[in-house]
């Protein structure tokens, strides 16, 4: 590609398992402030990668009410389910390389154990399917600083272990996806909720498996039920009223902690980002996650 790669391209990148929630709204509002105060381009891609979690007009309702919104993307949407060719010959390469291995070892079991694989397989020939793909993971503790949370650091290798790029199902893995569409885009910062905050050790251990510059991340508190549960589609977070765009957006902001004048409230949506962007001070937003809404 030909973009220059010192650029900020920030992006939101939602699976379509249901409508835009609360939670969704805020990680959307975030990385479009921190992309638009850095004068950069913000992207929209649609993580369609695993179809029996779906749901039929997701996709679509969540780019409508991210425009109601006024959280209007860059250029074309990009489906992860277009690219499906592109994570297979990503695989076949690493595979040649012999850094992914199959593995057919029982989910429960990998649970029982903590979670933790014991890369049981990487020594094993295995050879009918159904089984999953694994990278090796080796190396050292990984260290990042986090824009928003601090100094982080993970021990991939023993803490987790070799991780799945392509599940049992034949299901590439959200892993492999998104850090190949995110080089693929050439995201060079990454703001989202920070129930993703421990992917990012094994995100950027990809990164540099295939070779390429890491981004930033970021990661911002997420909304949570008054139980402390995070909001997502999965525990069935209602979702946003479009018509109550002007005030969701405002309750957005609130949330993030970026002080948005109570004048603003019940305005336009484009002033009230117009706003953000140019006074709303993004090293305000806090690091805890499990703020009751
Ligand atoms: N698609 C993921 C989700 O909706 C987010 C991916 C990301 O931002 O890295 O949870
Ligand atoms: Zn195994």
């Amino acid at each position: 590609m030909s973009m220059n790669n010192t650029a900020y391209i920030g992006r939101f990148a939602p699976s379509p398992t249901g409508p835009l929630h609360f939670g969704s709204l805020v990680g959307a509002l975030a990385s479009y402030l921190h992309a638009h105060q850095h004068k950069g381009q913000w992207l929209v891609r649609m993580e369609d990668l695993d179809p029996p979690r779906e749901q039929p007009g997701a996709a679509a309702s969540i780019l409508h009410s991210l425009q109601i919104h006024g959280l209007q993307w860059h250029g074309e949407v990009l489906y992860q389910s277009q690219r499906l060719d592109a994570y297979r010959a990503q695989l076949d390469e690493l595979m040649s390389r012999q850094q992914v291995y199959r593995c057919n070892c029982n989910r429960k079991k990998i649970q029982a154990a903590g979670g933790i694989y014991d890369n049981h397989c990487r020594n094993r020939h295995i050879e009918s399917p159904p089984f999953a793909l694994r990278v090796k993971v080796d190396g050292q503790c990984i260290h990042f600083v986090d824009l928003i949370q601090g100094p982080q650091q993970q021990d991939v290798k023993h803490e987790v272990g070799d991780f799945t790029l392509q599940r049992k199902d034949g299901l590439f893995a959200y892993q492999l996806a998104v850090v190949m569409d995110d080089i693929e885009q050439n995201i060079s910062h990454i703001i989202r909720g920070s129930d993703l905050l421990c992917s990012s050790a094994r995100q950027l251990y990809l990164f540099d498996l295939l070779g390429a510059t890491p981004p930033k991340f970021g990661h911002c508190p997420v909304a949570t039920h008054t139980c402390g549960q995070k909001l997502s589609k999965q525990n069935h977070a209602p979702a946003l009223v479009d018509g109550d765009a002007t005030n969701n957006l405002w309750r957005a902001l609130h949330f993030l902690q970026l002080q948005p004048p109570e004048e603003l409230l019940g305005e336009d949506v484009k002033k009230q980002l117009n706003w953000a962007i140019g006074y709303a001070n993004l090293n305000a937003i806090p690091q805890q996650m499990g703020i009751v809404i």
